[in-house]
């Protein structure tokens, strides 16, 4: 189609003589994008006098294996509808009987001959028959729709087939009959009798797949052990874990990726938390943890922030009377895939932020802060999404439209339209979960009353899916399944801390009792009280400044209630915390050698004393033998000598 809208832009289009090589009527690959060849384009000069477009728009149609831009057939018929543009194409390709393309599927009405024998001829689970009349163009519609299924086929079965229509006990125009191998069959139970309701309910029918996903596919067996582990999940409600786990990946994981966070960066963090302290629906712990990170980084004032702080910041802090929590585990449930690659975390950013738009729509007045999320939002992808291709695809829109949104409601809308048109681009692609293709969101078993067709094209209906939008990203709507529960968490992440601090302690004393402990611990405690100060050891806090570090210290979170922001006595600084701990230690281990030295002394003291007393008393023995001696022989005569 050429055309010269402000929104057409230069397109890579086949030169004619590529056209043969296309795969016509749709492809079991990707499905092509719908091109739109902006004439008004200086750039597209060329290629549109090749096809000989003089004004727009201009639809032209290229039956299979056309070569030259001569073979395009003009469809003219200036105040021609969608709806009719769809049916002419549709009646041009039924009129290629010479060169019907290989892929495409009839058109024309089944008989009944071919209803009865169709499961011998062909290998799919199932027949979808759309029933109706004569001039209508449904089952062509859908036929086309599900061209790129497979495991289905459709055809289209007119009101004048009796024998099919008793047999079914078909009684309105147009419906649509499911039929099994087996010969058992059922009508379709849709809301409404209308194109965009088959297409939806066949494409979600087990077993029915894309044709390109087959590519994915690597064996049943893994397939099995994939599906048996993977959670149950009801597509109905929002997930908690998910929730979670999108905070803790985003805040510990994506924005701690760069070692310094300044400008731009930060501001972005600052803005991203301070939206979460606002509006996320969280567990007690969770909204004190976001609010205690959201004070701390209104307090950062330094044009740069280290990841190391930042991290440390981010710790849990459950020793505190109002403990400080995020979940550090990353559990996928609304959000998991069927294989680990799928779906996760950028899954639940989007949930994430869809329930964002709608809690600030929900507690504000319209007219304020309209862009107060998506703004958010876009300097959060821009300058930490992973995917920066997807950041790149999400600024793009953002620029387009991002800024003309003036209500909290119309940003609710601005983000699930701009997400339904991620959703239209990505489905087919490689990155699409098979067991969970992308929708036109919400689907209509989903909201009903969310669709509706005008003129057989379909339309939303906005104020039902506002009101579904409202319903669905709700606090009451937000299962805690999977989530870890708030005792356990606490008592788990009690045990840790005491793990770490433990681990931190000096090594046990061998041989000494636990009263030993107590009175040289109390004997310390004395000595530390006689000592003055040690010189320059200790800051006005009563903590010793790390060298260099005075810049880049700033009070952690922790114990922190509602008015604790107000109050510095209830922000205990961590850094001062460990400095005043490893100075204890410190002071422990000297007074420790003290004391093993005076009491090596008091014992050789001991020793000293009973040696002298012992060879006192022997020199005195010998003194007095020798003069007993004496004075015997001078009192008698002596013995004859030899
Ligand atoms: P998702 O599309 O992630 O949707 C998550 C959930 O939100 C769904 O399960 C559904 O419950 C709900 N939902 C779906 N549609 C809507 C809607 N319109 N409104 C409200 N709720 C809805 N991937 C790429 O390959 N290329 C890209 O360019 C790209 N850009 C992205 C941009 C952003 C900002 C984000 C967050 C993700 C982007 N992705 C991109 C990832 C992609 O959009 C999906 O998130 C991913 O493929 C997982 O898909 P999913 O099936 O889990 O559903």
């Amino acid at each position: 189609m050429a055309r010269g809208s402000p929104g057409s832009r230069k397109q890579d289009h086949p030169h004619p003589s590529a056209l043969a090589d296309e795969q016509p009527c749709g492809s079991p690959r990707k499905e092509r994008e719908p091109q739109a060849l902006d004439c008004a384009d200086e750039a597209n000069q060329q290629v549109c006098a090749d096809f000989g477009i003089t004004g727009f728009p201009t639809l032209k149609f290229f039956r299979a294996f056309s070569k030259k831009a001569e073979d395009g057939i003009r469809i003219s018929n200036p105040s021609a509808t969608v709806r009719d543009l769809r049916h002419s194409i549709i009646t041009h390709l039924e009129q290629s009987h010479d060169a019907w393309p290989p892929a495409c599927p009839p058109l024309e009405p089944a008989s009944a001959d071919e209803v009865h024998s169709f499961f011998q001829r062909n290998s799919v689970k199932y027949l979808a028959m759309v029933f109706e009349k004569s001039d209508s163009f449904v089952g062509r519609e859908v036929t086309l729709d599900m061209l790129q299924y497979e495991n289905i086929a459709v055809r289209r079965v007119l009101s004048s087939e009796e024998e099919l229509v008793k047999k079914f006990g078909v009684t309105s125009f147009p419906s649509t009959y499911l039929l099994l191998r087996n010969g058992s069959f059922s009508r379709l139970p849709v809301h409404m009798e209308a194109r965009s309701f088959y297409t939806y309910y066949l494409r979600m029918l087990p077993g029915v797949t894309r044709g390109s996903y087959k590519l994915n596919v690597t064996s049943s067996a893994s397939n099995v052990t994939t599906t048996a582990l993977l959670k149950h999940a009801d597509r109905s409600k929002v997930y908690m874990a998910d929730l979670e786990s999108a905070l803790h990946y985003s805040l510990r994981v994506e924005v701690t990726r760069t070692r310094v966070l300044s400008g731009a960066a930060l501001s972005a963090l600052k803005c991203y938390v301070a939206l979460l302290a606002k509006y996320f629906p969280g567990r007690p712990f969770v909204q004190t943890y976001l609010q205690a990170l959201d004070d701390w980084l209104r307090n950062w004032t330094e044009p740069e922030l280290p990841r190391d702080v930042l991290k440390e910041a981010m710790k849990n802090k459950a020793d505190d009377p109002h403990p400080a929590m995020l979940p550090t585990n990353v559990t996928w449930v609304g959000c998991q895939g069927s294989e680990p690659h799928f779906r996760g975390y950028p899954c639940s950013l989007w949930t994430l932020f869809h329930l964002l738009t709608l809690q600030a729509f929900q507690s504000g007045p319209d007219k304020e802060l309209p862009l107060e999320v998506l703004s958010t939002m876009r300097c959060y992808v821009r300058n930490f999404f992973g995917c920066q291709e997807c950041a790149q695809h999400f600024e793009a829109m953002a620029a387009e439209s991002m800024d003309k949104v003036l209500g909290r409601q119309e940003a609710v809308f601005w983000l699930w339209s701009h997400h339904n048109e991620v959703n239209a681009r990505l489905a087919g692609s490689d990155t699409e979960d098979p067991k969970f293709p992308k929708l036109q969101w919400p689907p209509p078993d989903m909201c009903p009353l969310c669709h509706k067709e005008e003129s057989g094209v379909h339309v939303w209906d906005e104020p039902a899916v506002l009101r579904f939008l409202e319903g669905h990203f709700s606090p009451g709507n937000i299962d805690l399944g999977y989530t870890e529960p708030d005792t356990e968490l606490l008592a788990r992440e009690r045990a840790a801390a005491d793990m770490r601090l433990s681990t931190n302690r000096p090594a046990e004393r061998d041989g000494e009792t636990e009263r030993d402990k107590e009175e040289e611990d109390k004997e310390e405690e004395d000595e530390e009280e006689e000592k003055p100060p040690e010189e320059g050891a200790e800051g006005e806090g009563g903590a010793p400044e790390r060298p260099g570090s005075s810049e880049l210290r700033r009070p952690s979170i922790v114990r922190l209630n509602g008015k604790a922001r107000e109050a510095q006595d209830d922000i205990v600084d961590l850094d001062s915390f460990s400095e005043q701990h490893f100075k204890s230690k410190a002071l422990r281990a000297a007074g420790r050698r003290r004391r093993l030295s005076k009491r090596d002394t008091l014992h050789g003291g001991r020793l000293c004393i009973v040696l002298y007393l012992l060879s006192s008393m022997c020199l005195l023995g010998m003194y007095t033998f020798f003069r007993l001696r004496m004075r015997s022989r001078k009192g008698r005569p002596g013995f004859p000598m030899a």
